[in-house]
C-alpha cells in the first residue's frame, strides 16, 4: 500500500532527485517534475526498477497553467495528492551592480511564482480531501544575505514568509513545512553565469553534504502523526560555520 502521493517540482537532479528516490523507498507514490523530461523518465525507470511507484510530466514552474495541468494529472491518475514538495529553485548570484536584470527576474519567476503557482493548484485539491501538507526547499538565504546573494535571499525570504503565511491562514488540516538547507551537492551552482562569483562558489561550496540528507528531513516532516506539523528542518553541513555564502 502506499504511504501516500507525493508531487515533487524540479525532481530531475539534486534535492528533488534525492527526495524522489528516498520518498519512493519509503513506500510513497512520487509524481515527478521538470522541464528535462528525459531525465524524470530515467529517474522513474530506477524507481520502478526497485519495486516503487512513480510517474513523471514535463513541467515548468513559472508557468501556473502546467502546474495546474501537473496537479490534475495527478489526481487523474492516483485519486488524490497528499503532499507537494515545491523544490524547484533556480540560484545565478551576481553582485546587483552587474545588472543581471534577466537573471533577477528568472529567480522571481521559479522561486517565488513557482511556489505561488505550486500552493494555488494544489490547495483546491486539499480543500476538497481536507487534508494536504506543502514542503518549501527555501534555504539558508531565507535568513541571511551575503553579497551577491540579494535577489536569491530575496526569493528565499519571499518563499519562507509565503509558506509561513500559508500555514497561519488555513485550517488544521493542513500541514506547511519550510526546510533550510545548507551547502549541499547539486547542479544549483551551474546557474551562476558571473565569473568572479561562480569562483568564489567553489571554495564556499566545498563542505556540501549529500542531497539525501535533505530528503531525509522531508520524510520526517512528512511521516509525522497528522496532528503534528513540523514547521521549519534547518539542514546545514555540519562544517558550515561560520556562515559564508550558503546557496
Ligand atoms: P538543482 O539545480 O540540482 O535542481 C534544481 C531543480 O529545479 C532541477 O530539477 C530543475 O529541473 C528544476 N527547475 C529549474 N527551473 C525550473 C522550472 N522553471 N520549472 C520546473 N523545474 C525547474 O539544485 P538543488 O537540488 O540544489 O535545488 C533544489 C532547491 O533547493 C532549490 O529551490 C534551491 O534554491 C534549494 N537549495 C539548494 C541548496 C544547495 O546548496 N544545493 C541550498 C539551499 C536551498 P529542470 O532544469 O529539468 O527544469
Amino acid at each position: 500500500m502506499s504511504a501516500g502521493t507525493a508531487l515533487i517540482t524540479g525532481a530531475s537532479s539534486g534535492i528533488g532527485e534525492a527526495t524522489a528516490l528516498h520518498l519512493a523507498e519509503r513506500g510513497w507514490t512520487v509524481v515527478l517534475g521538470a522541464r528535462r523530461l528525459e531525465r524524470l523518465d530515467d529517474l522513474v525507470a530506477r524507481i520502478e526498477a526497485a519495486g516503487g511507484r512513480a510517474s513523471a510530466r514535463s513541467l515548468d514552474v513559472t508557468d501556473a497553467d502546467d502546474v495546474r495541468a501537473f496537479v490534475a494529472a495527478a489526481v487523474a491518475e492516483h485519486g488524490r495528492v497528499d503532499v507537494l514538495v515545491a523544490n524547484a529553485g533556480v540560484m545565478p548570484l551576481s553582485p546587483l551592480a552587474a545588472l543581471h536584470v534577466a537573471e533577477w527576474d528568472r529567480m522571481i519567476d521559479v522561486n517565488v511564482r513557482g511556489l505561488l503557482h505550486g500552493i494555488a493548484a494544489v490547495l483546491p485539491v486539499f480543500e476538497t480531501q481536507a487534508s494536504g501538507h506543502v514542503v518549501t526547499v527555501a534555504s539558508i538565504g531565507a535568513h541571511e544575505v551575503v553579497p551577491t546573494s540579494a535577489v536569491y535571499s530575496g526569493t528565499k525570504y519571499a518563499a519562507w514568509a509565503i509558506t509561513e503565511g500559508l500555514r497561519q491562514e488555513s485550517e488544521p488540516w493542513l500541514r506547511v513545512t519550510t526546510i533550510t538547507p545548507g551547502v549541499v551537492e547539486s547542479e544549483l551552482a551551474t546557474t551562476i553565469t558571473d565569473d568572479a562569483t561562480r569562483e568564489a562558489m567553489v571554495a564556499y561550496r566545498a563542505h556540501a553534504i549529500a542531497p539525501s540528507a535533505i530528503a531525509r528531513a522531508i520524510a520526517f516532516a512528512l511521516e509525522q502523526p497528522a496532528d503534528v506539523d513540523v514547521n521549519e528542518i534547518v539542514v546545514r553541513p555540519a562544517a558550515q560555520r561560520p556562515r559564508s555564502s550558503d546557496g
